[in-house]
């Protein structure tokens, strides 16, 4: 099942007896990469990291916290929720097994257990989840641009907010629009049109240096960007970077009135979770700021970024 140079994919393997993570690993070492947690506790932070792992091994008794409360609080979390877990335990009651599956395991396994069937049950089940995740890319691309469409957006910003929220780390969001792009296609044609944004969406892209940074179509001639962990003057920065980079690709717009070349103009805001607000504030409030900077800029006479933090 070994092929080389493939990317890995992670389990997390929880168990509180030393004896069982090492006959896990023995069996599964030379196929993916492993993450080991002795607790539940552990297992959860395990779990909110980023990249999340693909599949969890968990198991029921364990002093603490228990498999079936970690479980629990795994469907309950946004970073977590769509992480398949199989249940890995020596209670081989059929009321144990419902109880299991009824909590949103995909699978349980009893112990003692036949290590090659073991090992393709984890096969198929990661299998699945490649092909879910597949489908889901399909899903969640904009077919003229192929970077990540709203709907993805809207997904991946919920979960970052709850991220940031959760381990209050600052986080920066921006609105990205072309300036004069009505008066683009005006003069130029819709094709050429298409072919710019195509060329500002690969522009964008390559703008953002960080894994979990990410770039969306919004609709239209608007995109989106995201940067976690990011503070507020790095996300200037990287806004700068943006808009520059755009400008750079020198495509000509003899209509635009700020420049010669197609433009776009930025609204950021950066989230501190620790800051100290009235109220705790939605992730879409934050996205709205980001507009309300966004026009702002463009007030101010466009070609430019404009940032704030929420809550100033
Ligand atoms: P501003 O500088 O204030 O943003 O002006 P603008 O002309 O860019 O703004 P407006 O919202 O008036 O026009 C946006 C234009 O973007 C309208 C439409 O012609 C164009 N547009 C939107 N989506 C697409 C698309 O998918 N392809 C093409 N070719 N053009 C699009
Ligand atoms: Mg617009
Ligand atoms: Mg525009």
């Amino acid at each position: 099942m070994t092929t080389p140079n493939k990317y890995k994919e992670r389990i997390l393997i929880v168990d509180d007896e030393k004896i069982n993570i090492k006959i896990l690993v023995d069996l599964l070492k030379d196929d993916y990469s492993l993450i080991l947690a002795r607790s539940g506790e552990q297992a959860l932070k395990f779990s909110f990291q980023n990249p999340p792992p693909d599949l969890i091994l968990l198991d029921v008794v364990m002093p603490e916290m228990g498999g079936y409360d970690v479980i629990k609080q795994l469907k309950e979390n946004e970073l977590s929720k769509d992480i398949p877990v199989i249940f890995v335990t020596a209670l081989n009651s059929v009321e144990d097994e419902e109880h299991g599956l009824k909590l949103g395991a995909v699978d349980y396994i009893t112990k003692p257990f036949s290590p090659p069937i073991v090992k393709m049950r984890i096969h198929n089940h990661l299998k699945f989840v490649h092909q879910h995740k597949l489908l889901d890319k399909l899903a969640y691309l904009d077919p003229l641009t192929e970077i990540p469409n709203r709907r993805r957006f809207d997904d991946v910003f919920q979960k970052e907010f709850s991220r940031a929220t959760r381990n209050e780390t600052a986080l920066s969001t921006g609105m990205v629009d072309v300036d004069f792009f009505k008066q683009y296609n005006d003069h130029y044609g819709h094709a050429m049109g298409d072919r710019t944004l195509q060329g500002i969406a690969s522009s964008l892209k390559y703008s953002l240096k960080r894994p979990a940074d990410m770039v969306a179509r919004y609709g239209g001639e608007e995109f989106v960007i995201i940067l976690p962990e990011t503070d507020s003057d790095a996300a200037m920065q990287v806004a700068e970077r943006a808009r520059r980079n755009v400008l750079a690709l020198n495509i000509p717009h003899l209509y635009s009135v700020v420049a010669d070349f197609v433009s776009v103009s930025i609204g950021i805001i950066t989230f501190y979770p620790d800051k100290i607000l009235t109220s705790v504030p939605s992730a879409e409030s934050v996205l709205e700021q980001a507009d309300k900077n966004l026009y702002i800029a463009k007030q101010n006479g466009r070609n430019r970024v404009v940032a704030t933090v929420f809550g100033d």
